[in-house]
């Protein structure tokens, strides 16, 4: 008896009790074998035992129908065995029931407690078949067939393991139907989603069994290729938007879709690589649709495309100012050198007039970098030191571009980029705007002396 728990009360009629239990129990006479009773729930489903608990033991355990005492059943449970045993037996109606099966001694008696496992084999097959079901609906998108995003996901990210492990190539291409909404709208959904198992038909029928295709959401469909790089995943999404453009979908008629394609780039993640594909599809649609774009192999070309397209003059304003004259003069001197190398490169200057604006621009770096540390010096500006190697990394930048440019093989977009983010964005609107509250509360720098 656990402590803290009272016996019955003795009043308690136990045999009554017993004979309520809605688990089976029998007795049985230890000496000799034989049933001397049996509760409610286990005539209910074994009927009224008679003889030998061995004799009733091997019955349970064979059809009704089948030889007597042929049919293997598992050895009956003695009084010596603790453990108890789980086996499937015939009722009186010939169901069979998966039982576990007790046998406890009580003074010249052995006490048979049967327990029903099968409403809760049942209800675990049932919670396994859910399970299973929803564990396909997670990797199978239920309209296409296709993988779902997550499992898309998931592939991709073993795909991009092998491609890190072994350098093998893996591009990826995103389609997404153009104008799908007006499908919908006027024929509506449910044949907008015919449009998409069509879709989804004729996408796989273009692609290699390795090649994994997923539905993203929507009308967006992704495929991963593993061991292709980019000029194979343009040429497969070529091929893809002349299967979905080759014949009208019924009923709707012609339907077309936009690509983007990109290939994985080292130190990359699934995030990155999918914006940048992502960023060509956007180009795709802006472009006006039903065509392929390849995203620029790096993220440094990606920038570069950036420039060219938005790039095309360094605006100066006065909220540029920092607050010193001499530092705002050579600014805004500097922005003009930038502009003329923009231009150059704009209306393909010969490379020697480039050269020599890079020239003139390293001349001006140099002086404006002296004379910057010499007035933030004398402002005793904390970060002096700090400045002072930021313009040292920038100078040598501007060496080495000047160098390739005195060679002819500097391309333009590096010089693009230094201008851009290195000079201008990073240093004199980002850095240097960390010196400004000095400038404000020092005395005027024509006044300390710096000099001009
Ligand atoms: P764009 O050419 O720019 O891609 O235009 P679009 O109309 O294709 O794109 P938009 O994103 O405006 O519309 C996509 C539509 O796809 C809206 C949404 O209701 C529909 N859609 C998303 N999922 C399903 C689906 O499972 N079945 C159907 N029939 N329509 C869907
Ligand atoms: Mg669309
Ligand atoms: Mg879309």
């Amino acid at each position: 008896m656990p402590q803290g728990f009272s016996p019955f009360p003795v009043t308690l009629d136990c045999a009554a009790i017993l004979e309520r239990l809605p688990v089976a129990l029998a007795l049985v006479d230890a000496d000799n074998g034989h049933f001397i009773t049996a509760n409610e729930a286990f005539r209910e489903s074994f009927g009224n035992p008679r003889d030998s608990f061995t004799h009733w033991w091997q019955a349970v355990h064979r059809p009704s129908s089948s030889a007597s005492g042929t049919a293997s059943a598992p050895t009956a449970p003695d009084s010596s065995t603790r453990e108890s045993i789980e086996s499937d037996m015939y009722g009186i109606d010939g169901s069979l029931h998966h039982m576990r099966t007790q046998v406890r001694p009580h003074g010249n008696h052995l006490l048979i407690c049967l327990t029903d496992l099968t409403d809760s084999d049942n209800r675990q097959d049932l919670l396994r078949q859910a399970l299973a079901e929803m564990e396909t609906r997670s990797i199978t998108d239920p309209l296409t067939g296709l993988l779902t995003r997550r499992r898309l996901e998931e592939a991709s990210l073993s795909e991009m393991h092998r491609f890190r492990r072994f350098g093998h190539p893996i591009s990826l291409i995103i389609a997404d139907i153009d104008h799908f909404k007006l499908i919908n709208d006027s024929f509506g959904h449910p044949v907008g989603d015919e449009v998409l198992v069509e879709f989804a038909v004729r996408l796989a029928s273009e692609c290699r069994d390795l090649d994994v295709i997923g539905r993203y959401g929507g009308e967006e469909f992704v495929i991963l290729l593993p061991s292709t790089p980019l000029a194979g995943a343009f040429t497969l999404a070529n091929k893809l938007r002349s299967a979905i453009n080759q014949a009208p979908f019924d009923p709707v008629g012609p339907v077309s879709a936009s690509f983007g394609v990109a290939e994985c780039i080292a130190g990359e993640d699934w995030n990155t690589w999918m914006t940048r594909a992502d960023k060509a599809l956007y180009r795709a649609k802006s472009s006006g649709r039903n065509r392929v774009v390849a995203a620029p192999e790096s993220a440094f070309d990606e920038r570069d495309i950036k420039h060219r397209n938005r790039l095309d003059r360094l605006t100066w304003e006065d909220g540029h100012c920092v607050g010193d004259p001499v530092i705002d003069a050579q600014h805004h001197h500097l922005f003009e050198l930038a502009n003329r190398l923009l231009n150059q490169i704009r209306e393909a200057s010969p490379p020697a007039d480039l050269h020599a604006t890079i020239r003139t621009l390293v001349q001006a770096t140099s002086r404006h970098f002296r004379d910057e540390e010499a007035i933030l010096k004398a402002l005793d500006y904390p970060r002096c030191d700090q400045h002072a190697k930021s313009h040292r990394i920038l100078s040598a930048k501007l060496d080495a571009l000047s160098s390739q440019s005195a060679l002819g093989t500097l391309p333009t977009s590096k010089l693009i980029e230094f201008l851009a983010y290195d000079l201008v964005d990073h240093h004199a609107l980002g850095a240097d705007r960390d010196y400004i509250p000095w400038l404000r509360r020092a005395p005027r720098v024509e006044e300390s002396g710096a000099p001009d």
